[in-house]
């Protein structure tokens, strides 16, 4: 069933009714009928299953049939800190991110990133950008809500942000041993938690970046002892929790 994301304001107590884009799009590229049934998603993790009801001058009317929570949200709530990477990689790493599940992705200026955003009217562009991958990459992979790109912080205030927000911070460094760390952090990962992950940019995390981590109370966890690169390593750790956040609530 074709899936819409509206604003939680739009939807009323058994009607909803779509203008602008959303109205071309159901009467003319999907050529809704009056009857046809859609998905309607408030963004914060509830559906509503709808019928055309009739199509007005530019806008069209949606019958409520039923509402429900929304299945493919995870457990968990995670956030990715990415260090700037190089050219459009953050393109790819976001579209991943959201489809692996992650609810907020926080780009981070670190010591070694060679990207820079560039002034102020470049950098906002570009969040506008990212925020729209993310959008599509959420409607194509069927999520509840549409995850944030924020705009882009140092490394002290992404930390700073990462211990207000989170509940665990995992900071995956290519010279921590052993997966120990990592297997018990995942092993005390329960429903609802808010788990920050750092992932260093090309050149990795500066030790002065590792220590202030260390202090704000991260765990400095291994991924294997090769070297991934900057967009293998976050994807790789969000498939993990992906996995793991899913296998808990089967068992459940
Ligand atoms: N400085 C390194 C590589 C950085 S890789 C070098 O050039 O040799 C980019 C980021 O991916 C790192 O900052 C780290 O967060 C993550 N990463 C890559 N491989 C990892 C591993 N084996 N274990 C944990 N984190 C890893």
């Amino acid at each position: 069933m074709p899936r819409f994301y509206v604003d939680p304001s739009q939807i009323g107590t058994d009607r909803i009714v779509l203008g602008g884009g959303e109205y071309n799009h159901i009467k003319n590229v999907l050529r809704k009928q009056v009857g046809d049934t859609l998905l309607i998603c408030d963004g914060e993790g509830r559906e509503y299953e709808c019928s055309v009801d009739s199509y007005g001058d530019g806008e069209v009317m949606l019958r409520i049939d039923s509402v429900k929570e929304g299945k493919t949200e995870l457990s968990v709530h995670m956030t990715l800190f990415q260090g700037l990477p190089k050219k459009d990689k953050m393109e790819l790493i976001i579209e991943k991110a959201v489809e692996l599940g992650a609810c907020e992705v926080v780009p981070v200026a670190c010591i070694r990133s060679v990207a820079k955003m560039g002034d102020e009217k470049r950098e906002d562009k570009k969040i506008a950008r990212w925020n729209a991958i993310a959008e599509a990459a959420a409607k194509q992979s069927g999520r509840g809500v549409i995850p944030v790109v924020k705009d882009l912080m140092k490394f002290p205030e992404a930390m700073r942000f990462a211990k207000e927000h989170c509940d665990m911070i995992l900071f995956p460094y290519e010279n921590a041993e052993g997966m120990n760390t990592l297997r018990n952090c995942v092993s005390k990962m329960w429903p609802g938690a808010r788990i920050g992950v750092f992932i260093g940019p090309e050149g990795g995390f500066d030790p002065d970046e590792v220590a202030l981590a260390k202090n704000a109370g991260a765990e400095i966890v291994s991924l294997g002892r090769r070297i991934l690169r900057t967009e293998t390593a976050g994807l790789t750790m969000l498939s993990y929790l992906m996995i793991e956040a899913e296998m808990a609530e089967v068992q459940s």
